[in-house]
């Protein structure tokens, strides 16, 4: 079932194996301290989403991730 979820229509879903795996390795508090750095504009910290290239706070950009 979580296979078939990670290579539905919806590009972000790809990363659903690979975070569990990481949850398993590392544990829950530092991936979410991962996640919450990956998911936070570079520039200014503001929390950011998966198709998002540029930060609606201070106008910094970044390679979309799932393009
Ligand atoms: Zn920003």
């Amino acid at each position: 079932m979580i296979t078939k979820f990670a290579h539905d229509e919806w590009a972000h879903h790809i990363d659903v194996i690979d975070n569990l795996h990481r949850i398993k390795e590392i544990g829950m508090d530092a991936w979410l301290e991962e996640q919450k750095q990956q998911w936070s504009c570079p520039k200014c910290g503001t929390r950011t989403h998966w198709y998002q290239s540029k930060c609606y706070v201070c106008g910094a950009s970044w390679k979309c991730r799932y393009e």
